[in-house]
């Protein structure tokens, strides 16, 4: 069995797979990257995603500006003036 890196397991609690993702900030010092195993290193990244770490857009429909999250695009898609011009007399 082969492994690229020296049989260090993931850093995340309860887990014992072989690390093979580091994870940090590349300008940081050494001791606070993770080593972890993909999985691990997806969920990771897929929480930061949550917190906002990743920039996801929400954009809307009727003007095209983007917001930083669902509530708030939703809040402005109520008082849009382009939806207005749209036509949307309901
Ligand atoms: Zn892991
Ligand atoms: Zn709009």
């Amino acid at each position: 069995m082969e492994q690229n890196v020296c049989g260090v397991f993931c850093d995340s609690y309860n887990c014992r797979n072989i690390a093979t993702l580091r994870i940090g900030n590349p300008e940081g010092p050494p001791q606070l990257f993770m080593q972890l195993c993909r999985d691990c290193a997806i969920s990771l990244v897929e929480s930061g995603e949550a917190m906002g770490l990743k920039a996801e857009t929400f954009v809307c429909e009727h003007c095209g500006k983007e917001f930083d999250n669902e509530n708030s695009r939703k809040m402005h898609a109520i008082r849009c003036s382009k939806r207005k011009e749209e036509g949307g007399d309901e």
